[in-house]
């Protein structure tokens, strides 16, 4: 696999944002001296992912008096995922870690990553949540049923508790990288499915530091059904399952409907008419769906369609308009 030139910068962190005006001053004034203090060449990838709000403005004031900051504008909201993609491969480090903007990953946890990565050569380094205590009660099902799931769809190289706070070798990236972008939007499956080596620093879940949650329920939706059709055809097993189910329901009625016929007991039948009917013609409905489902991944997939667009990268001083991969 190619492998990018590794340059003079050591570390990148890339920080998906969308409308974070109210956190990013917090973001700052923790993420900077952590680094600051990590003693290594880095930059940080502040990805804005089509704010509406001031986050665009601001990062452009942080930008003067932060050199390490390059601001990535993607052109319109490409949601989290995506964001996480283009700065993966806007990054330049040697190592690259993610980080939400919201402070609920305490930044102080990745020169730690870093040193653990370098000191026992791990590509990947998973930053675990301990307990997510000041999560809402909701968020904390949702995300136990998500990763329940998961790890029996995907394996058990799925940990729980890990959401996109990891640090990624030059390599690890790479590979990312060379995979269709149309596969690239699950990185908390993709990233154990590598395989590489890998530890895991535990951390305590934090409180949103400002604003609200970017996640909407149709968002965290979204995710769910994206990660369980690009990872497993375990649903279309299902459909088959039903079907088989519905065929051995369907082969009793007829042995016990020929009963009742030879029995001479005149059928009342609508019934068992309508039932049979309708569990049938809900069964089919549930496949058609399921084979929906993978039709049009495949359509997506054969589309080649970009998950981003970038706007400008303050790296290129230029700022030419410039599409994604
Ligand atoms: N985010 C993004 N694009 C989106 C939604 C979210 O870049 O469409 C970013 C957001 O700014 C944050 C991270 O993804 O840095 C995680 O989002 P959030 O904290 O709102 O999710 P939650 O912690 O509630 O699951
Ligand atoms: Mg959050």
């Amino acid at each position: 696999m190619p492998v990018a030139p590794e340059g003079r910068t050591t570390l990148s962190v890339v920080v998906p944002m969308y409308d974070e005006e109210a956190a990013l001053p917090a973001l700052v004034a923790r993420l900077r001296p952590a680094l600051d203090g990590a003693g290594v060449s880095y930059e940080v990838v502040a990805v804005d992912d089509g704010s509406a709000d001031r986050t665009a403005e601001l990062l452009e004031k942080e930008r003067t008096g932060w050199p390490e900051l390059r601001v990535v504008r993607l052109r319109s909201n490409a949601g989290h995922q995506a964001a996480l993609t283009a700065g993966l491969h806007a990054a330049v480090g040697g190592y690259v870690a993610s980080i939400d903007a919201d402070l609920q990953d305490p930044p102080e946890k990745i020169p730690e990553m870093l040193e653990l990565a370098r000191a026992e050569g791990l590509d990947i380094v998973y930053g675990v949540r301990s307990d997510r205590s000041t999560d809402t009660g909701f968020k904390r099902r949702t995300a136990g049923a998500y990763y329940w799931l998961m790890r029996r769809l995907v394996g058990k190289r799925v940990t729980a508790q890990a959401g996109d706070f990891r640090l990624l070798s030059r390599v690890a990236v790479e590979a990312l990288k060379a995979l269709p972008t149309d596969q690239q939007q699950v990185y908390r499956l993709l990233v154990p499915w590598l395989g590489f080596p890998s530890g895991q620093v535990t951390y305590q879940r934090e409180e949103r530091v400002a604003g609200s949650s970017k996640y909407s329920l149709g968002k965290m939706v979204r995710l769910a059904v994206e990660s369980v059709t690009t990872f497993s055809a375990a649903p279309l097993r299902l459909a088959t399952w039903l079907g088989v189910a519905s065929f051995v329901l369907c082969l009793l009625m007829v042995v016990w409907s020929i009963g009742v016929h030879l029995a001479g007991s005149t059928v009342p039948g609508w019934t068992s008419l309508f039932v049979a009917v309708l569990f049938l013609g809900s069964v089919q409905l549930i496949c058609v769906g399921l084979l929906g489902e993978y039709v049009g991944r495949i359509y997506t997939a054969v589309q080649r369609r970009p998950t981003y667009f970038v706007a400008s990268d303050s790296a290129r001083e230029d700022g030419v308009p410039e599409a994604g991969p």
